[in-house]
């Protein structure tokens, strides 16, 4: 089922679920192929704990399928070196299919990982499908160089693509991480083999099937299911891949640079976790305002983004004031039904994560004081659900304020000087984005060009698009996603040296 453009309510969401196409098998070389061992995994519903498929969970000889498929439409040339204007048209018909059945993928990503339906609808598939458009129209307008070389040589350096990139994805936002991953690859005339986290295989699997719908010649886009450990780890090791784009925890980040090391030194770029810092000054304008965006930057998405500002500095002299607008805040963050677009927040992943959650929320009351949420929540037949839970008095050494819980939970910790406030933002293993509220031009930009994270969002928080590059710093990672500066990651220069 198909809608564009139109507003559900609850009921219209409820009906576009009953109708979703669960697909369950790899896609590769231009069509679906079951995983050759037959085995699978389960693909449950956190919202509701109920199972939505068994999906095929692809061995090394899957993936190495896979790879062989890719490597073989790459080097046929139908895709790269097609040309830019070829390629463009290709990716804005893509584009034009995924606005087309965006409610349809919208209701895939909330049934597999529990976000409201209504979020994936309105920001995370318009934005993919902006990017794609993006680079779609980028492509075909960047030239090469002619290099300043003496008299009697002509030296060409261009943009080439790189080969058979893998990409290996997280489930808090599928579509946009797939979307984040693929359009600068393809566009720049890589094939991809893409990995989607297991708990959130659905869209990308129909998205393969609209790609193959758009044009896009056989074996350019391939999606593996799989677990990481198996599907994950095959594509990391595979002495085919040229480029392994990798988005996930800082833990997993780590282990895809020995896959490199131990296979075919294969170019890595990490987009690991994070811890990011709010810092909240008294001379900001607008309190009620930081307090909203506060808010949002830590209860959005169930607190599962990598950049979720998951500690509050706050200027000891507004810090009441501030942990009081923020508790009436929460008031538009109580999860519940993530088809129900009345809810403000959805599920969590899977009971074990939820788990893990409530672990760092247990271990926080011991040492700082619980001012609203700390509970987990059950609705309807789940209990994957967390209050929006405000810590005060965090140690800013403490678990809770050193460690990515990826969930609703906010260490607010008071701060005397500027200098204690940018030493404390710094003071995590992390480096991905950072915020501050300040009514002071001058201090907005020292403070800003004091924070070590890959960007620093001043009134605002955690702003990104698809103009300004996305990544981090430190164990957070490196290497960029959106802007152009992407397209660093999955071209290399070549140059062509003619003696005249
Ligand atoms: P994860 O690291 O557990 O998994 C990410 C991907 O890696 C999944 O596809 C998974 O199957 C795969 N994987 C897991 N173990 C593997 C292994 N041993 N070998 C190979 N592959 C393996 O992360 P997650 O739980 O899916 O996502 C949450 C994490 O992602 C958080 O740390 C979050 O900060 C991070 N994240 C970062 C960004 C960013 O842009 N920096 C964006 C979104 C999420």
């Amino acid at each position: 089922m198909t809608t564009t453009g139109t507003r559900l309510d609850h009921t219209g969401w409820v009906k576009q679920a009953e109708h979703a196409e669960l697909l369950t098998e790899a896609f590769f070389g231009g069509g679906f192929v079951p995983a050759r061992a037959g085995r699978t995994f389960e693909n449950r519903n956190p919202a509701t704990g109920t199972l939505l498929s068994e999906v095929d969970n692809c061995d090394a000889a899957d993936v190495d399928a896979a790879v062989r498929a890719a490597r073989a439409a790459f080097e046929s040339g139908v895709w790269s070196r097609a040309g830019g204007q070829y390629r463009r048209q290709a990716l804005l018909r893509f584009a034009d299919l995924l606005e087309e059945h965006a409610a349809e993928l919208a209701v895939l990503d909330s049934l597999d990982m529990g976000k409201r339906t209504v979020d994936a609808y309105e920001l995370d598939l318009p934005f993919s499908v902006g990017l794609f458009r993006y680079y779609a129209e980028a492509i075909d307008k960047i030239s090469g160089e002619v290099a300043p070389t003496p008299p009697g040589s002509l030296a060409l350096v261009r943009r080439a693509p790189l080969g058979v990139v893998g990409a290996v994805i997280p489930w808090n936002y599928p579509v946009d991480m797939l979307a984040w991953k693929l359009a600068p690859a393809l566009a720049a005339g890589n094939c991809v083999v893409l990995k989607p986290a297991e708990q959130s295989p659905s869209s990308a699997l129909r998205i393969a099937q609209l790609a193959a719908e758009a044009g896009l010649p056989d074996g350019v886009l391939n999606v593996v299911p799989g677990t990481g450990e198996v599907t994950g780890r095959a594509l990391g090791l595979h002495p085919d891949v040229d480029c392994l784009a990798f988005t996930g925890s800082t833990e997993v980040g780590k282990l895809f640079q020995g896959y490199a090391g131990n296979s075919n030194m294969k170019q890595v770029w990490l987009e690991c976790g994070g811890k990011s810092a709010n810092l909240v000054f008294a001379d900001t304008d607008d309190l009620a305002q930081a307090a909203r965006t506060a808010a949002f930057g830590i209860f959005f998405n169930q607190g599962e983004v990598c950049s979720g500002h998951s500690r509050l500095l706050v200027e000891r002299s507004i810090h009441d004031e501030m942990v009081k607008l923020l508790v009436a805040e929460t008031e538009n963050y109580q999860p519940g039904d993530p088809l129900d677009p009345a809810s403000g927040m959805g599920a969590l992943v899977s009971p074990e994560h939820t788990s893990r959650v409530m672990r760092y929320v247990e271990a926080g009351a011991g040492s700082a004081e619980v001012v609203t949420g700390g509970n987990r929540v059950t609705v309807g037949d789940s209990d994957c659900y967390v209050a929006p839970t405000i810590f005060t008095g965090v140690d800013p050494d403490s678990a809770i304020a050193q460690e990515e819980i990826f969930g609703p939970v906010l260490a607010v910790i008071p701060f005397d000087t500027e200098d204690e406030a940018v030493a404390i933002a710094n003071g995590t293993q992390y480096g991905l984005a950072a915020s501050v509220s300040t009514g002071s031009l001058a201090r907005a930009h020292r403070v800003a060009d004091r924070l070590v994270a890959g960007t620093v969002s001043v009134n605002t928080v955690d702003a990104f698009s698809a103009w300004t590059p996305f990544g981090g710093v430190k164990a957070s990672g490196h290497g960029r996603d959106l802007s152009l500066h992407a397209l660093d990651k999955y071209t290399s220069l070549h140059t062509t040296w003619i003696s005249l």
